[in-house]
């Protein structure tokens, strides 16, 4: 091959044409560097009847400067970013972007320094000295790393380095992982979670695409029994990927993982240090990683030998990514076991209508855990009806509840309230004038947060200090919290049971693994009494002794424009649950709600899991939503009002018409000014049949737009804001 198509990652221009030069050999999947103008860029050779481009003659071509010393992606990979590109309207190059998000990974083998104690007292100790000597006892990191651990400044530390009391270390960054081992602590099974186990060992010896809804009410062990293919692709040499839906989940299973196999996964997430994310990508690329456990950008990695795919709490939206390339790593993981011709494995107490239907169609293979393990059963579920049981004014819990809470703490056990919102409140006003505090840049309130004394935007960010007097009227003192947030409701707690130990959970307050492990510690040791908690606490959690789940407001995700809302509220209302009972103890779950009627809620209180999917089925069949048709949504914005409206009017306008097709709007969006850009949607609802992505490349390919308008397209939406 003396010549080579490159993709790169410009997203200006097209794949680009190189030579070869004599004694270089490539061949496609090969990383590159090549020249461009007077810069250098890394890209990917690929095949030419896949990428098609305008030929350039031979006499113009540059010639590529390097091969990078990286294994040359293998054509599964490559023909799943294709894939994921063609399905999701995205670009080649952006989805082939996320393959390679770890630039510092191509280079070869390097080495860092780290520093640890040597022994040696430094001649003048200090205070601060003394803590870091202390804290360091063990501890071997860089010195910005060391001097996070020990709470003093990196300038103490380089003191220590000149009195020879810290000695540096020269470290393989590419040093290999510790080595899981497939015996080290086999747990028993009962008769349920083996025959899905021996089902699955089967599958991954198999070696063949399968894919699996494995379907297990909460606490029936999914985890433990998902480990035992696990171990067999482990026995076979072969790489696992576990996905999990948010890194606070990574903690426990993390935990289990060891006691099982008896050394920690490779993580993967957004949060790794540079080093961390490069040692990853090479192992995972040259195979010397066994299990990576990540975040859906996981699911993108160059795996060299992949044998089993699991998808834990595959119900999750988070799986979807929401900007950049719009996949749900759930749909992703399932082609990419296609391309590989292995096992994929969707785990969840509350599947997915779209999984049930692939289920009942014979697409998905399904096997079941009905009962929980060891004999636990499923907590009790009550509802308090709002409107007769009314909490007293200015309070958001019923007293049936408040009662409930009060028993579970004299006899020591656990309480966890649930309620999807962060922050104290979700509104601030102006008791004088009715001034409302909203984000300059969305149209969206913001929300005070009291624990940090800020009043924050949860769309963009945008954060400001609550003043003392209206911004508005100049009134001091006149600023009252609307509604409740989780800090307001631990108020509450606080004021009802002073002696209670309360914990908020959201993703404000636990934002490091650190902090997520010390909470599951003090959850465990019975150190918290009262858990109160966003989606967060929803699952992954084992808290024996947790008794009682109160759902604060059940209503809430039913509002607004999301069309899966009844699915999505069923499903957290029944996670939430899940948490309770799980020990010895059995569980009780109330449920408060304005809308006890809500055949949603009706079906959570008759603990009907199969009344509700058969409803929500038929509504859907009914409206030709998923996964009786599709959807896309088109996101048109621009930073000028009138540009954007003129750019969705043009695309509304020049619609096509097709028999199978339905294209709702344009109409400004639910958020209809987002981070300083106004918005505009139009929903695509096609019938199965049609090609919908076709029929949207072909109608937005044929318009041209003014350089500040965006259009994004989202196949199979989540997100309807
Ligand atoms: P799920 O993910 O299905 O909600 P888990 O995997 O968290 O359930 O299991 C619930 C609890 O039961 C966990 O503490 C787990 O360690 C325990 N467990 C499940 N199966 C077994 C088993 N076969 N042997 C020992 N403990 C088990
Ligand atoms: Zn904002």
């Amino acid at each position: 091959m003396n010549r080579a198509r490159i993709l790169h990652f410009n997203a200006a221009l097209g794949p680009l044409d190189y030579r070869v030069p004599d004694g270089m050999t490539v061949e496609p999947g090969s990383v590159v560097v090549a020249p461009l103008g007077p810069r250098q860029i890394v890209g990917i050779v690929w095949e030419e009847d896949r990428l098609p481009t305008d030929p350039v003659p031979e006499h113009k071509l540059r010639p590529l400067i390097e091969v990078l010393p990286v294994p040359p992606l293998r054509a599964e990979l490559r023909r799943l970013i294709e894939w994921t590109a063609d399905y999701y309207c995205a670009r080649v190059a952006a989805v082939a972007r996320m393959v390679l998000s770890s630039g510092g990974a191509l280079r070869g083998p390097s080495t860092m320094i780290e520093y640890r104690l040597s022994g040696v007292e430094p001649e003048r100790m200090t205070p601060q000295r003394a803590v870091a000597l202390d804290a360091l006892q063990g501890e071997q990191a860089s010195i910005r790393e060391l001097a996070e651990l020990a709470s003093v400044s990196e300038g103490v530390l380089r003191g220590l380095v000149n009195s020879g009391a810290l000695e540096p270390v020269e470290v393989d960054i590419d040093r290999p992982y510790p080595r899981a081992r497939a015996d080290f602590m086999q747990p028993e099974l009962n008769a349920d979670q083996r025959t899905v186990a021996d089902r699955l060992e089967a599958a991954v010896k198999d070696a063949k695409f399968a894919p699996f809804l494995l379907d297990g009410v909460t606490g029936s062990g999914k985890t433990e029994t998902y480990f035992e293919p696990l171990a067999a692709a482990l026995r076979m040499g072969r790489q696992v990927l576990v996905l999990l839906p948010e890194i606070a989940l990574t903690e426990a299973f993390l935990r289990r993982f060891e006691d099982r196999f008896g050394a920690a996964p490779v993580l993967w997430h957004s949060g790794l240090k540079a080093t961390e994310r490069r040692r990853a990508w090479r192992a995972i690329a040259s195979g010397s990683a066994q299990v990576v456990v990540g975040a859906r950008s996981a699911l993108f990695l160059p795996y060299c030998k992949l044998g089993l795919i699991v998808v834990d709490e595959a119900h999750e939206v988070s799986f979807k990514q929401a900007d950049g390339v719009r996949y749900n790593a759930r749909d992703v993981a399932v082609m990419r076991g296609h391309f590989e011709q292995i096992p994929v494995v969707l785990a969840s107490a509350t599947p997915a209508l779209e999984s049930l239907q692939m289920a009942e169609s014979g697409i998905y293979e399904k096997l079941d855990l009905p009962g929980r393990f060891g004999g636990a059963t499923l907590p009790a579920i009550a509802i308090v009806n709002l409107t007769e049981e009314k909490p007293e004014r200015g309070r958001w819990l019923a007293p049936r509840l408040v009662e409930e809470m009060k028993t579970r703490l004299e006899r020591g056990e656990q309480s966890l309230l649930f309620l999807n919102r962060r922050g104290y409140a979700p509104l601030t006003l102006c008791r004088n004038c009715g001034f409302r505090f909203q984000c300059p840049n969305c149209s969206a309130w913001l929300v005070e947060h009291r624990l940090s004394r800020r009043l924050s935007c949860h769309h963009c960010g945008h954060e400001t200090q609550p003043p003392d007097n209206c911004p508005d009227c100049g009134e001091p003192d006149c600023l009252v919290a609307c509604g409740p947030g989780v800090e307001r409701i631990a108020d509450e707690v606080a004021e009802i049971m002073p002696e209670a130990r309360i914990a908020v959970v959201t993703s404000d307050t636990l934002n490091s693994p650190d902090k997520i492990a010390a909470f599951v510690n003090q959850a465990e040791t019975g150190a918290i009494d009262v858990i109160v908690g966003t989606q967060l606490v929803t699952k992954g959690f084992h808290f024996p002794e947790l008794t009682l789940v109160g759902v604060v407001d059940a209503d809430l995700g039913l509002e607004g424009g999301d069309l899966r809302a009844a699915e999505r509220t069923y499903q957290q209302i029944a996670q939430v649950s899940g948490r309770a009972g799980r020990g010895a103890k059995p569980g009780e779950v109330l449920i408060q709600t304005r809308h006890p009627e809500a055949p949603v809620i009706a079906a959570l209180a008759a603990g009907d899991r199969d009344a509700f999917y058969e409803a929500e089925t038929e509504a859907r069949r009914h409206a030709g939503a998923p996964p009786f048709g599709r959807w896309a949504a088109i996101i048109v914005s621009s930073e000028d009002e009138a540009e954007a409206k003129e750019a969705a009017r043009a695309i509304g306008g020049t619609r096509p018409s097709l028999p199978d097709v339905a294209i709702l709007g344009p109409a400004p969006a639910p958020l209809s000014l987002l981070r300083g850009r106004y918005r505009y949607r139009l929903l695509v609802n096609a019938r199965r049949s049609a090609q919908v992505q076709d029929i949207i490349r072909d109608w937005l390919g044929r318009l041209d737009f003014p350089q500040g308008v965006r259009v994004n397209v989202d196949i199979d939406p989540y997100s309807f804001v």
